[in-house]
């Protein structure tokens, strides 16, 4: 819970599915903000607890910086729209269904996703050594970090084995060819892990860009430095800078919550 995404619940929906749906419509606000849009494409997700395993996706055709509570869509994990009214009116992306679905089905430890196609993110995709360990915001990650091959748009349900078993324990992953993906245990931990990396996927292409021979801290250092970022103590911080984000879009955008 956080105090300024709370907002009167809409009728017929449960506060606590509500407060989700705000603060999952303020990480949609918060990706548009740092850039890490694609059009209407990729997509953002938000498991609602409960015995259903449902979950909270974007309504296909809507951008990020103008996504709202209500846009959010309430899939089942077969992809099919909960709400017989919305089935007849809105859309969803099949192949985030395919995505998004495979990581709730085998970790119930992830309560939100995140799969970005940023520039700097399908860049560092396509490199054979994948995410380098040459700056802070890497090392986040290191010895952290799954790595998926393509195989064509994620429409295949049988992907979802493979993407499971990439991920292994990890709450990151590099979708080779195509972009990144991350899971948290809250939608500020998600935050959290999908800003690190992608401002690691653009350090990484920045050092290459410039062409110089480059350094690497010792792999005692690097693991050090990953233990630190794995801290528990690490969690107040998540949400301190999750809180300062809000105050990015509430002053003027607070319809993000309507
Ligand atoms: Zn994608």
């Amino acid at each position: 819970m956080n105090v300024l995404t709370r907002a009167p619940a809409r009728a017929g929906i449960p506060d606590e599915e509500w407060q989700i749906r705000c603060d999952l419509a303020a990480l949609y606000r918060l990706l548009a903000h740092f850039r890490m849009t694609d059009l209407i494409y990729t997509h953002l997700s938000a498991r609602i607890p409960g015995p259903e395993h449902h979950f909270l996706i974007n309504r296909y055709g809507t951008f990020f910086h103008e996504m709202r509570a209500s846009d959010l869509v309430k899939i089942d994990l077969d992809g099919k729209i909960v709400d017989p009214v919305e089935r007849e009116s809105r859309r969803v992306n099949a192949a985030g269904f395919v995505i998004h679905s495979a990581i709730y089905m085998a970790r119930p430890d992830l309560l939100s996703v995140i799969h970005t196609h940023t520039a700097a993110g399908i860049g560092v995709s396509a490199q054979k050594e994948g995410l380098l360990p040459i700056s802070q915001h890497a090392l986040k990650f290191y010895d952290r970090l799954g790595y998926h091959n393509y195989e064509g748009i994620a429409f295949d349900r049988a992907e979802r084995a493979r993407l499971i078993r990439d991920l292994g324990p990890h709450k990151a992953m590099i979708l080779r060819n195509h972009g990144l993906l991350v899971g948290g245990r809250s939608i500020s931990d998600t935050f959290d892990q999908i800003y690190f990396l992608e401002r690691a996927c653009q350090a990484q292409v920045a050092a290459l860009a410039g062409g110089q021979e480059l350094v690497l801290p010792p792999k005692k250092v690097r693991r050090h430095t990953a233990s630190q970022f794995s801290d528990e103590s690490d969690s107040d911080l998540i949400e301190l800078a999750w809180q300062a984000s809000l105050r990015l879009i509430e002053r003027d955008q607070p319809d993000y919550r309507s």
